[in-house]
């Protein structure tokens, strides 16, 4: 089963007097455990279609299903479970809270666990603050850390929650390319070792490169549907051209 269903969704922003469409009519099945990136220039929806997968946004037609069930019936606080505990996300400019330190902030979505007693939570960050590397920089503050070092602890702060999915947008944007290079590594490293799906967006092709599935969108919809094969992307165009009303990669 798809662990993310996106069924003709439609996401439309009012700006002014005058109506934007970030979305037009996608749809897309992702199947659990790939590595997959949305690939499509400033402007084409890549946010967006995270953030409405990530239930930070809500379509204005159309639906999202993650591990099957329907988000769009949930009430806010199944929504804000299913999201603190299915999700993770990664973001561009780290969003790391700079008074806390990065034990701290890989804790802080623990907190809203109830299950988790504060031995187990202590145990977790210290898992994934290892599992990125930093086990030493643990009492640091963001500001104490390099670009790198910080978007690392925000993978572990998206991976201690035992996420599904991890939603990263841009994530190597505001790094330099050795460091942006280092962090899709160790992302596709954790993809294959724990099976977590990560879905990232990018407009650089070398970052494109490092996926297994790639989607390309353009002015709110898919123009086409890429798979790795040994040696470069196997391209499926939009098959709803072809009468197929749920791609999948
Ligand atoms: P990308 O991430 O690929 O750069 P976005 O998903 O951010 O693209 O934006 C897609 C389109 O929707 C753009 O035209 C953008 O200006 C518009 N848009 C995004 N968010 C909003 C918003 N909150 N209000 C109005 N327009 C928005
Ligand atoms: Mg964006």
């Amino acid at each position: 089963m798809a662990i993310v269903q996106v069924k003709n969704v439609i996401k439309r922003y009012r700006l002014g007097d005058q109506d934007v469409t970030a979305l037009n009519d996608v749809s897309l099945s992702i199947e659990p455990g790939v590595f997959l990136a949305i690939a499509g220039p400033s402007g084409s929806g890549k946010s967006t279609l995270l953030n409405v997968i990530g239930c930070i946004d809500t379509p204005t037609s159309g639906s999202v299903f993650i591990n099957g069930q329907d988000v769009s019936g949930q009430t806010p606080d199944a929504l804000a479970d299913l999201r603190a505990r299915t999700i993770g996300f990664i973001f561009q400019t780290f969003n790391l809270l700079p008074v806390l330190s990065a034990e701290e902030n890989v804790e802080y979505p623990l907190l809203q666990l109830p299950e988790l007693s504060k031995a187990d939570r202590q145990k977790r960050v210290k898992h994934y603050l290892a599992m990125v590397g930093l086990r030493k920089y643990a009492t640091h503050r963001p500001n104490q850390l390099s670009g790198g070092q910080r978007q690392r602890v925000a993978i572990a702060r998206a991976l201690a929650t035992h996420s599904k999915i991890v939603l990263a947008d841009e994530p190597t944007a505001n790094l330099d390319r050795k460091t942006g290079e280092n962090i899709l590594r160790l992302m596709k490293q954790i993809n294959r070792e724990s099976e977590t799906t990560f879905v990232f967006s990018t407009h650089d092709r070398r970052v494109m490169n490092m996926a297994d599935r790639l989607v390309r969108i353009e002015d709110g919809e898919i123009k086409a549907l890429g798979v790795r094969k040994d040696d470069g992307w196997v391209f499926v165009q939009d098959r709803r051209d072809q009468g197929d009303e749920d791609p999948e990669v």
